[in-house]
């Protein structure tokens, strides 16, 4: 299976307070009109430029193993390893807001419009951690269009340069994928072009492979804790 898919953009949905979360504002705050006039600028821009693509294809265990190995830069110990093999069904994926927007952000910052420039590039990439999981969404489609899946089937997404998975994967993850197909390149840093993309693997299998104890060593260094959230929500719960 090896497919290219254009979301709608009513698929992607923005929700506000989610998004000022990720920019640390809570909640309650309460915004002045100015500030809500620039988000609705940056939403309208997202919504004009924005061209949202994934390209998906199924994988095997064993050329994962390759895929996953990388340039041999992982940590010993990280939990995709744990879970990649007890998967019932593995998919490489890249997802992305196509090149117009990026270049937007670009040009807001180089021309001195920091606020909504930083707008934009905020609701961006909200936008691109969506995608990334309807990416997800659309490989649970596919299992549960071809068979009955087991109970509690979840498909989750799991990216290079996270949880003990080095960044230098990406080089491997690129050739077996080739997302050029979709306009996603890769620079020599490992960073992909259009900058509000993400690639990766899909995993899918029984919920409970997801959950896992964040006590690596590298877990006293993450920030965004964000296997938390994860784990909680996972794509679908047995029957949706
Ligand atoms: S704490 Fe951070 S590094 Fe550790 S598993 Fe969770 S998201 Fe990954």
């Amino acid at each position: 299976m090896r497919s290219i898919t254009k979301f709608a953009m009513e698929d992607i949905k923005l929700p506000q307070k989610e998004i000022l979360r990720s920019q640390g504002i809570p909640d309650e705050a309460s915004l002045s009109e100015n500030f809500e006039r620039i988000y609705m600028e940056a939403a309208e821009l997202f919504q004009e430029l924005a061209e949202p693509k994934a390209i998906i294809a199924g994988i095997g265990v064993s050329d994962f193993e390759e895929v996953f190995r990388g340039e041999g830069l992982n940590e010993k110990e990280n939990p995709v390893e744990e879970i990649f093999r007890k998967s019932s069904h593995l998919a490489l994926f890249a997802v992305t807001l196509g090149p117009v927007l990026s270049e937007k952000v670009t040009e807001l910052f180089d021309n001195g419009k920091y606020a909504i420039g930083y707008m934009l590039d905020s609701v961006s990439s909200y936008a691109a951690d969506k995608l990334a999981d309807l990416a997800a969404q659309h490989l649970y489609a596919e299992i549960v269009g071809r068979a009955a899946p087991a109970n509690s089937l979840r498909v989750l997404n799991y990216s290079p340069g996270y949880c003990g998975w080095h960044m230098s994967g990406q080089k491997k993850l690129f050739e077996a994928l080739r997302p050029e197909e979709i306009g996603i390149t890769l620079n020599e840093s490992c960073l992909m072009s259009p900058i509000k993309s993400v690639s990766g693997v899909l995993i899918g299998g029984p919920g409970e492979i997801h959950e896992f104890v964040n006590s690596y060593p590298f877990c006293n260094t993450c920030i965004a804790r964000s296997c938390i959230e994860r784990m909680r929500n996972a794509v679908m719960d047995a029957g949706g």
